[in-house]
C-alpha cells in the first residue's frame, strides 16, 4: 500500500470510531503526514465537529485511537496532543509528533496538559 492510501484508510477508520465514540457528526477533514527542518515528524489529523469538552470527557478513548491510528502509519505514538484554537471551545486537530531533541527538550520542560493555551497534550513519554 502506497503513503497516501495507508492515510486515507486510516482517515476513514479513525472518523468512523470518533463518530461511534461521540454519537455526533465529527469529521475528519484531512490527515496529513509531516516532516519538518528540524527533525520533527509525524501526522496532523485536522477536525470538524470535536470540541474540548469531548476530549475532556472521552480522553481516554481519544488517546486510544489516536495512538492506535498513529501506530497503523507506522509513527511512534510517543507524543500525541490535541490542537485548541484559543478562545473557542473547538479542537482545530489530533497529532502525533515524533519529536527531535531540540523540541523534546521545550515539551519536557513544561508540565501538566496545558503547556500552551493551544495545546492539550494526550501522551508525553519521557526520554532516559
Ligand atoms: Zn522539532
Amino acid at each position: 500500500m502506497t503513503i497516501t492510501e495507508t492515510l486515507a484508510r486510516n482517515r476513514g477508520e479513525l472518523e468512523v470510531k470518533m463518530r461511534d465514540l461521540l454519537a455526533k457528526p465529527v469529521f475528519i477533514i484531512e490527515m496529513d503526514a509531516f516532516a519538518l527542518p528540524c527533525g520533527c515528524k509525524g501526522v496532523t489529523i485536522n477536525t470538524r465537529g470535536l470540541q474540548y469538552e469531548d476530549l475532556d470527557i472521552f480522553e481516554e478513548h481519544i488517546r486510544k485511537y489516536l495512538k492506535e491510528s498513529s501506530e497503523g502509519l507506522e509513527i511512534e505514538p510517543s507524543f500525541l496532543f490535541a490542537r485548541l484554537v484559543p478562545g473557542t471551545a473547538e479542537v482545530a486537530s489530533l497529532n502525533s509528533r515524533v519529536l527531535c531533541n531540540r523540541c523534546y527538550m521545550d515539551f519536557a520542560r513544561g508540565s501538566g496538559k496545558r503547556p500552551r493555551p493551544d495545546i492539550y497534550i494526550l501522551n508525553l513519554t519521557r526520554r532516559e
